[in-house]
This record gives structure tokens, sequence and C-alpha cells, in this order.
């Protein structure tokens, strides 16, 4: 029968069972639309570097001898609604069966099934092929348990996949090496130069102004970097295993002002754009990790290959086992709005001004700096959860919601009450102080705990234990805090002055 396709942007994945033949009875659907644009603001290398991967592979697509039907922003046969698109088209063109790719929010599975609903041919949906589990998995797998235990599910992955793995024991004895994977970057010439891939923009960039496509952040054609292809992003996953992997581990938490992105791969967009497959990545770091042992360290590979087979496939499992109520948990009930230097980075406490302001001019922060920075700033602060989200699911260049909202509402602020967390991830200034060079560049002293110039985040993390100790105190985990913050003398001092801060949180 002849059939229309639907490919969504982030479904840009060539390995597809879909493209194995060539079938001149199908058409391939794609589509830049008002809607992905405008569900929350984006920031400008986000659009720019989804509509550029998209219309890349539809090129591929082409040259391979599909056919396909593309749909630019501002053609003037672009209804911006992607219902009345794919009807419009059913109709013109005759299609007598529709097919789309499993989506991974919840927002496009409700639209695409109220679509199918509606139409009058039959509709069929398929895996995306992308992922190591299927949608319902991680649920199946913790049914019956409050606490869904990344760690477990991870070494299912490990075994099923043999990733890592002798006979049945994992590699060297030790299923995870994290305690090795905590040191602060004390020597800059370790630092490597990024693979990046500068290429024009201005096009795309006018077309999304003149369309008036409300975006954050900056762009540049020479600071542009992101890898838009699958040839690209190889080249981004080559020079990780050749440049980076040795000290991955080691520096994966450092906090510094030398370099953006340290040892940390840059590949979260390619694969959530499916251009790599999660599988693909690991076993490439794996094989090239078994071919320089003498070199590389297992620590550095474990670490890295744990993010993706555990961390990224768990937290894609959570959100199918937990939406659509996922979105509205907000555990500490926080109601307070994120400060203006959200948007500007404009703030004397030096941390959060240069992740903010890396954030803003390149889309991109690397996990510590998102959890333990930023992150673990809103939290103390007692930022409403939808406003944390809001901000990271429009200024990251991965920030999908799948895997931002488990990311942010659950391992960062701690609003699902301990379903991704056994513990809120909060510091005082001493874990940002120990973990890099931030506090010796900043306004604030971070020893300072009261007074003049005492850095917020020691009297806000008091004051958030304080404030929630009903919800906290019979946590195991946790206990202690409330045993050292019952013995602190300046108890009541610390108190105020976190009222102080958080009645002006503008101008910190
Ligand atoms: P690397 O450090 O090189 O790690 C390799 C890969 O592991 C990443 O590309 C990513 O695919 C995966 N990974 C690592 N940590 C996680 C994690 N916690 N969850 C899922 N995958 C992980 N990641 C996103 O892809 N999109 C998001 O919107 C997103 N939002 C986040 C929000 C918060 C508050 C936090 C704490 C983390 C968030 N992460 C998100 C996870 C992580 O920070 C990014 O995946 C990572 O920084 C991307 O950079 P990289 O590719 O250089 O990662």
């Amino acid at each position: 029968p002849k059939t229309l396709r639907l490919i969504l942007g982030d479904q840009l994945n060539a390995q597809h069972s879909w493209f194995d033949e060539k079938d001149s009875s199908v058409t391939y659907l794609m589509l830049e639309l008002r809607q992905e644009t405008d569900y929350v603001a984006h920031h400008i290398q986000k659009v720019v570097a989804f509509f550029l991967s998209m219309r890349n592979f539809a090129q591929l697509l082409n040259t391979q001898g599909h056919t396909v039907h593309y749909v630019q922003l501002d053609q003037e046969d672009n209804s911006q609604d992607l219902k009345k698109m794919i009807q419009g088209m059913v109709k013109k063109h005759h299609f007598e069966q529709f097919e789309y790719q499993l989506p991974d929010e919840y927002r496009l599975d409700t639209q695409l099934k109220s679509i199918c609903k509606n139409l009058s041919i039959p509709c069929r949906s398929v895996d995306s092929e992308h992922f190591l589990t299927e949608r319902e998995y991680v649920k199946d797998f913790f049914h019956g348990k409050k606490t869904f235990l990344m760690e477990s599910f991870y070494r299912q992955m490990r075994k099923d996949f043999t990733i890592l793995m002798d006979g049945k024991e994992p590699l060297q004895g030790k299923w995870n090496f994290d305690h090795e994977n905590r040191a602060a970057l004390k020597d800059k010439r370790l630092l490597r130069k990024p693979k990046t891939h500068p290429k024009p923009v201005s096009d795309v960039v006018k077309m999304i102004k003149k369309a008036n496509v409300k975006t954050i952040g900056k762009i540049a054609e020479e600071e542009f970097t992101w890898p838009c292809s699958r040839e690209e992003s190889l080249e981004v996953l080559d020079h990780f295993c050749t440049q980076l992997l040795v000290h991955f581990g080691d520096y994966q938490d450092a906090l510094t002002t030398w370099d953006p992105f340290l040892f940390h791969s840059r590949l979260s967009f390619a694969m959530n754009t499916k251009m790599l497959s999660p599988l693909e990545v690991v076993q490439k770091v794996e094989a090239y990790w078994k071919e320089h042992q003498d070199t590389i360290a297992i620590s550095q590979t474990e670490g890295f290959i744990r993010q993706i087979i555990g961390w990224r496939e768990y937290m894609r499992g959570i959100y199918w086992a937990k939406m659509p109520e996922f979105a509205e948990l907000n555990f500490f009930n926080h109601q307070r709005k994120l400060p203006d230097w959200f948007w500007t980075g404009d703030t004397k406490m030096k941390c959060l001004s240069h992740s903010i302001g890396q954030s803003l001019d390149l889309a991109y922060a690397h996990h510590i700096q998102r959890l333990m920075v930023i992150g673990n700033f809103a939290l103390l602060a007692g930022i409403h959860p939808d406003e944390v989200d809001q901000w990271y699911l429009g200024v990251y260049i991965d920030a999908i919601e799948w895997v931002e909202i488990t990311n942010t509402r659950g391992m960062s602020q701690f609003a699902d009450g301990g379903i991704v967390g056994t513990k809120p991830y909060v510091s005082s200034a001493n874990y940002i102080h120990k973990m890099g060079n931030y506090c010796s560049h900043c306004a604030y002293s971070s020893s300072k705990k009261v007074g003049e110039g005492a850095c917020p985040f020691n009297s806000l993390y008091w004051h958030f234990y304080n404030r929630n100790r009903e919800k906290l105190e019979n946590n195991p985990r946790i206990g202690m805090a409330y045993r050292t913050l019952d013995k602190l003398k300046n108890k009541e001092e610390l108190i105020n002055q976190a009222e102080e801060y958080l009645k002006n949180l503008d101008d910190l």
C-alpha cells in the first residue's frame, strides 16, 4: 500500500530497518514546525542544530534513493500544525497507510495517537530501534518498589548486552569504579581541544528570526560547534576515544573556569537525535579501551559506559513508568521564581555566573555544573520545579523532555520525593570549593557562613534542611545532617542570613 511515514526531529536514525530497502510506495515526511520551536523558549543553537541535522538527514535519505517530503519552517504550505500537515498529505497524495516511530515524549505520543484516531486510513507505530530496552522495561523491572535503584538496572544491562563482562562476572571484579572518579583538575596542560564542527548558520538563523521564534542564548558561526550529521557525530565519538577517554572518569566531576567541556564527550545531542545509537557508542568505547588497556584505566571506561547504558537508559524508563504524573510532582512544595540572572549569568557568585554564562553561550554545561552548581542552587533557594524544568528544557542542546525532566525534577530537584535518587543532591560551598577553582574567583567567601560576603550556598544549605525537617529527617541517608544542624551554635544566625538572601535572590 502507498505509505506515509513520519520522521520526527529526534528520530534521525539512519540504521533504522525502515531504510533497509528502497520502496517507491513509501514517502517519508519531515516537518519543521512551530509547535516544536515554541513549546518552550529554546536556546537558538538548539533550534539551529535540530533543523540542520534534520535537513542533512533528509538529504542522506534522498541520496540513498528514498522519497522524502521535507517542509521547512518558512515554507508557504506549512500550516505549522502536525495534524493538518499529516491529514493534508494523506488527502492530497492518496496515501493508504500511515506509520510513525514511537516518540520519546509523552506530549507527542498523545498527539500522534489522537491524530491516528482521526485518520481514515490504517495507522501503525513501530519501535524507534534506538534504546537497549523497551519503554516499559524499567517499570516492570522495579515492579512493586518505591525507589528505582539505578545500579541494579545497570548491572542487568551489562549482563544482557555483555558489556565489560568476564563471563558472568564484571571485568576486573567490580561493577562500579565511581569512587575513583572524583578528582579536581589541577593541571591545565592535560586539557585537549574538543572536536568541533563550525559551520555556516546565518541562513537558518535568519529564517528563525524572521519567523519571530522566541529563543534564548547566543549563536556565532565560528562558535557553533555541534555535530549535525551521523558522519560528524562519528568523528566526535572517535575524538572521545582517542583524546578524552583516558581522563574521562578522573575529571568527570571537576569544576573549572579553564574549559567548558573538559573530558566530556559532547555526544548527548548526537545520541538524543539518534544519529548515534547508545549501543554503538559503548561498544566502540569498550573496544577502544580493550586495545589500549596499558594506558587507559577501566575506571575511565566503566564510568562513561555507566552514564549511557545505566543513567540514560534508566531515565528513559522512569519517564515512561511515571509520566504524566511526574511532571506535576513538587515534593517540597517549592514556589519561588528563578532569579533574573538565570537568563544573563549576571550574578556575583562565580560558580553560577560561569556555569549559567557557559550554558547561554554554548547551550552546554556538563553534568556536575547542571547538578551541583545550578540545580543545587535552585533546590536550596526553593525554586518551583516548573520554573527549573522550563529553564533546563530550553537552554541545553540535548534537552528533550524524557531525559531533561527525569534529571531535573527527579535527580536534581528531588521533586519526586525519591524515585530517581535516594537523597537530595545539595551541598554547601565546601563541595564546590573542593571540586575546582570557581571559589577563588568569587566575590563571596566560600569559608564564610554569615555576614558580609558570606557565600549564599552555606546558609541556604542549612535553611533547606531546617525548613524540610519533617520530610527528610527520617531518611537514613540524611539523619547525620540533622544531628550536625542541631549542634550548630550559630544556627539562628545562619537561618536569618539565608532569609536575607532569599528575600533578594535577584541581587545575589
Ligand atoms: P558525558 O559526560 O560525556 O556523558 C556521556 C553520555 O552519558 C551523555 O552524552 C549522555 O547521553 C549520558 N548521560 C550522562 N549522564 C546522564 C544522565 N544523568 N541522564 C541521562 N544521560 C546521561 N542529559 C540530556 O541528554 N538531556 C538533558 O536535558 C539533560 N538534562 C539534565 C539536567 C540536569 C539537572 C542534570 C543534572 C543532568 C542532565 N542531563 C541531561 C544529563 C547530563 O548532564 C548530560 O547528558 C551531559 O552533561 C551531556 O554532555 P556530554 O554528552 O558531554 O556527557
